[in-house]
């Protein structure tokens, strides 16, 4: 899995700021954002956050270029619908040296390894089979949830938090759990305070509303701290 942080708003943390101070203010804006220097926006975006008051924080989008993730994932990325996707065509670009990711449960077991291998290079001879025969977006349909593809996928920060609260959660699936901490790791470093409260919902102030579906092993402070940031892939 390749993640990378293309493009964002400029001076998100400023922006967010900057709106959400203007709806309490009567100033006009251009005093607002000289008032809202370092600590007084990061005080600002703190109080924005803990009033669930979320719409200044779709005023900045950021960019992501995803690579090396499987159909799987992209399947259920997709299902974010607060954002836009760009995603490599099955139907124009052929697919005869497919990649493909290996589940670590799969890649721990020899004998799931061995089947999963065998499945794959015959879905592989059989795409290559086909393609004599039928169009590529027809050839496509034999290619299996583990092929490879890539995505940019743009979100603004109000759906990235409720992208995050859903994917960084150990009740997500191990790959989109994987990518989503990955990128919460780019945009907290690119927008700290925007995204100061953001990850799974046993790490917010209201904790996890999951119920009789929670997981019971909240994320600790001291996993955290102790850059154990990358959850299990596994679980
Ligand atoms: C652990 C887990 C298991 C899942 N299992 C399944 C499954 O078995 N089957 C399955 O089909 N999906 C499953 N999903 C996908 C899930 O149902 C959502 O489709 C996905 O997480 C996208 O979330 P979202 O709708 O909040 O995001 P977005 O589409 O980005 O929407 C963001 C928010 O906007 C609002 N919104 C968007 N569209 C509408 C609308 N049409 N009407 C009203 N409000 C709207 C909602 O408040 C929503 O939370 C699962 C997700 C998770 C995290």
């Amino acid at each position: 899995m390749r993640v990378t942080l293309l493009t964002h708003t400029p001076e998100p943390d400023k922006i967010v700021a900057a709106a959400a101070r203007l709806c309490y203010s009567g100033a006009d804006i251009a005093t607002i954002q000289t008032r809202l220097s370092g600590e007084k926006g990061a005080a600002m975006i703190a109080k924005l956050l803990s009033l669930g008051h979320e719409s200044p924080l779709e005023h900045v989008s950021f960019t992501f270029g995803i690579e090396g993730v499987s159909r799987a994932l992209s399947h259920q990325l997709v299902r974010h619908r607060i954002a836009s996707y760009s995603q490599q065509s099955q139907r124009y670009v052929r697919m005869e040296d497919f990649e493909y990711v290996t589940p670590p449960a799969i890649a721990d077991s020899p004998e799931a390894k061995a089947l999963f291998l065998a499945a794959v290079e015959a879905l592989r001879r059989a795409y290559a089979s086909l393609l004599a025969h039928v169009p590529a977006e027809d050839a496509r349909y034999v290619l299996p949830n583990a092929c490879a593809t890539k995505l940019v996928a743009t979100l603004n920060a109000r759906s990235l938090y409720n992208f995050f609260a859903l994917r960084c959660c150990r009740r997500a699936q191990w790959e989109i759990r994987a990518l989503a901490w990955d990128m919460l790791r780019l945009v907290k470093t690119a927008a700290p305070h925007v995204f100061g409260q953001a990850g799974a919902d046993c790490l917010s102030a209201r904790g996890c509303g999951k119920g009789e579906m929670s997981c019971g092993t909240p994320y600790s402070k001291s996993e955290l701290d102790g850059g154990q940031h990358e959850p299990s892939r596994r679980s």
